[in-house]
């Protein structure tokens, strides 16, 4: 295993903000990890990244990064034939995965398609779209604990999971280098298509509606709305959706009628944060080269040359300004590093 010095991180991030790591490797198998966190690193900083997709960094990371480089997917043999068990390697990039499923006639991430970034960072956000989070199908994580070089398995239950959350993101921040997930997938279609006009744009599929056709269909409006990171930088939501009881949001509502509100299986209302902040008059707003993304203000973009702290100082701007309007405390969904 190779490890890099003063290594760059712009390449390696969505937003393109330039940082550097005072130490890379790129980590091929289990044997790399423990070798690569044991001794000098073991006490450390490290921090492990995917594909960059939903991090910012805020300056250069004074310690080791780790990416996973681990591949590979296949369907485990001779397990429960209506529901089979995949397991992928954290080093895959999620796409890969969804169409490894679509191939292989496997039904359950046909809407989580066309989401960035790789298989192991995919339980620790709890990734989802179009109504469908990866908890709704994931039978296990396996990961090694950074300090201690074990092996650890997670339940779905054990994973904690919630709205863009999960116990990687908490209790175990920054304690587990994700090697492996195992989804439990179905033979049998039952699929979910009443979500932001998807049912909508499927009205004429009739009985040609697949798997195939649904993830296409929303690739298609994704490529749509939202800006490809390979043309302006940026990390997808930056800011999560509001959630608050049925009291709050018909206190809102008394005061800003027209204010959105959807509610959730928990009967909490979510609050889309963009129309908040749309609200507010951020919409567009651009200072130097960091901005909020015309076409979606939950956003923020990197229109070239933007550090991570004037990404970060827009944010805290936003942030402010919906708190003082709607008493709403804006939370990000990005990790800052
Ligand atoms: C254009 C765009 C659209 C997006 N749309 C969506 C969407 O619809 N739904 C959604 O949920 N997300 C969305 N995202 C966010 C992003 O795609 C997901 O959060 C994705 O899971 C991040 O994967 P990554 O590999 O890039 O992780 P990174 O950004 O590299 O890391 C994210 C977090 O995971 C941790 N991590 C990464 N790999 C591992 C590992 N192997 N072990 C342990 N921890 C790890 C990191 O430490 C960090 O805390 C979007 C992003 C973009 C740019």
């Amino acid at each position: 295993m190779k490890i890099e010095e003063n290594f760059p991180l712009r390449q390696l991030n969505t937003f393109g903000i330039e940082a550097f790591a005072r130490y890379f490797a790129a980590i091929k198998s289990e044997d790399e990890l423990i070798e690569a966190v044991s001794g000098k690193f073991r006490s450390d900083k490290v921090l492990v990244i995917g594909d960059g997709s939903n991090i910012v960094f805020k300056g250069d990371f004074d310690g080791l990064v780790m990416k996973s480089a681990m591949r590979g997917i296949r369907i485990i043999p001779e397990h429960d034939l209506d529901n089979p068990l995949v397991e992928a390697h954290s080093g895959e990039s999620w796409q890969n995965l969804v169409d490894f499923a679509l191939s292989n006639g496997l039904y359950g991430i046909e809407n989580l398609a066309a989401i960035p970034g790789s298989v192991g960072a995919a339980p620790v956000q709890n990734i989802g779209a179009y109504g469908v989070e990866i908890r709704d199908v994931l039978h296990s994580v396996e990961a090694i604990d950074i300090r201690s070089g074990k092996s650890i398995a997670f339940s779905n239950s054990e994973c904690e999971f919630g709205y863009r959350h999960s116990i990687f993101k908490g209790a175990l921040n920054g304690r587990c280098f994700v090697t492996k997930i195992l989804l439990k997938l179905s033979k049998t279609p039952s699929f979910k298509i009443d979500y932001s006009g998807l049912r909508q744009k499927l009205s004429s599929a009739g009985s040609q509606l697949s798997a195939r056709l649904i993830a296409g269909t929303i690739e298609k409006i994704r490529r749509e709305r939202l800006p490809d990171p390979s043309k302006i930088g940026n990390c997808g939501s930056f800011f999560k959706n509001c959630l608050v009881t049925e009291d709050a949001y018909n206190e809102l509502k008394c005061r800003f009628p027209a204010i959105p509100g959807f509610e959730e299986s928990s009967g909490l209302i979510k609050i889309p944060s963009a129309w908040l902040i749309e609200e507010c008059g951020w919409k567009g707003y651009r200072r130097g080269d960091a901005a909020v993304y015309p076409g979606h203000a939950l956003i923020l973009v990197n229109y070239g040359n933007a550090a991570g702290a004037d990404i970060l100082t827009l944010a805290e701007e936003i942030t402010g300004s919906v708190y003082e309007r709607f008493g709403l405390m804006l939370e990000l969904e990005a990790q800052v590093i």
